[in-house]
């Protein structure tokens, strides 16, 4: 948990708004109700472990709930935007009609919604309608 920050409750904190913080809640929140979760830690060396640069941060399955997801994880900065390479995969993967998402912290609400489940709620989420919010 991030420190000075209340739990809700989910038991999960809203992140602080370091991407590396933020990226560690994700992923230990998507655990912890049945994620599978593929990431590079430091994305800076990703060439060298075979990811293309631009690949998005995370790669979330959902076995039960048979969800892929792939997120790209920014902070709430203004100036924390997708980059060129980022954008070019985020626009490949929607185009083959794969769930993708930009996350902030401030969209914290939304990210326990997508995660937590039930697959009603989940799929509501998961809309093709809600699929562009990363350009925004
Ligand atoms: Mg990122």
């Amino acid at each position: 948990m991030i420190k000075g920050q209340s739990k809700k409750e989910s038991g999960f904190s809203k992140p602080s708004v370091l991407e590396r913080e933020f990226q560690a809640t994700v992923i230990e929140m998507a655990k912890a109700f049945g994620w599978e979760c593929f990431y590079i830690p430091d994305s800076a060396k990703a060439g060298a472990v075979g990811r293309p640069k631009g690949w998005p941060d995370l790669t979330l399955c959902h076995p039960v709930m048979r969800i892929l997801i792939f997120a790209e994880l920014k902070s709430d900065s203004r100036d924390s935007q997708p980059s060129t390479d980022q954008e070019k995969w985020l626009t490949i993967l929607v185009n083959c009609g794969e769930n993708v998402q930009l996350w902030r912290p401030a969209m914290w609400d939304h990210i326990e919604k997508v995660l937590q489940g039930p697959a009603e709620r989940t799929l509501l989420a998961l809309d093709r309608s809600d699929v562009g919010r990363w350009m925004r």
